[in-house]
């Protein structure tokens, strides 16, 4: 914990053989922040380097969006869409939509699991021919297509060609979706980010991709808080 203006701000100090130098960082999922200090550096430095960069950190958290749980009349985005989450303790089994809300039987305590379960079911539906549809453009398999809670990263590309993406893209408007199948089936073709893989991304967009990656710098936070 650091103080600062008479409030205590939570801390998480890592230790990294890779860092050089010291630095902070916001970890918006966890909604903290991070302090990473190279393996010798002793501990009361990194501290007082934190120290001085209290105001800073203030400022951060308090800017950080609202945590959107997943709770009986909340409103979940989906494919960016306002539905409305409706508890349904008295239905049996599922999830389902009705009338622009999405609802939701069972034991209040199984709400938040089920409705997560049910969103990386849907994500992966609207998924699956979106990658083959694209990866068949650029001739390459596709090994596998996994759906993660990742919170660092909204898709990405494995050696072997493995692709996975955030289920918490089910809550984005659909030509970010798109926008980032596109971007990961051209990490098949180009393993960097060079001039040769941006014009081959944006030929596999169904759009422009200059609109869906400014809506995820602007929304990625927010989408980090649903459900926690
Ligand atoms: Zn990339």
């Amino acid at each position: 914990m650091i103080e600062h203006a008479g409030t205590s701000m939570p801390i998480t100090f890592v230790r990294s053989v890779r860092a050089r130098r010291v630095s902070l960082r916001v970890d918006s999922a966890r909604r903290c922040i991070l302090l990473t200090a190279p393996k010798r550096m002793p501990f009361d430095v990194a501290l007082r380097f934190a120290e001085t960069q209290a105001g800073w950190i203030a400022a951060r958290l308090k800017r950080l969006p609202a945590r959107q749980p997943f709770i009986d009349g909340a409103h979940v985005p989906l494919f960016g869409v306002p539905h409305r989450l409706r508890h349904r303790p008295d239905m049996r089994g599922t999830v389902w939509l009705e009338a622009g809300e999405i609802h939701i039987a069972g034991q209040p305590e199984h709400l938040a699991r089920r409705l997560r379960d049910w969103l990386t079911s849907e994500i992966r539906r609207q998924l699956m021919p979106l990658v083959h549809a694209k990866a068949a453009r650029v001739e390459r398999p596709v090994k596998s297509i996994s759906v993660r809670d990742s919170r660092t990263r909204w898709g990405s590309c494995g050696p072997d060609g493995g692709l996975s993406f955030s289920w918490r893209l089910v809550l984005a408007p659909p030509e970010v979706l798109d926008y980032l199948v596109a971007h990961e089936v051209a990490h098949l073709v180009h393993k960097n980010h060079g001039p040769r893989f941006w014009a081959l991304a944006e030929q596999l967009c169904d759009g422009p991709m200059d609109p869906p990656r400014t809506w995820l710098k602007a929304n990625g936070e927010t989408l980090l808080q649903y459900g926690a």
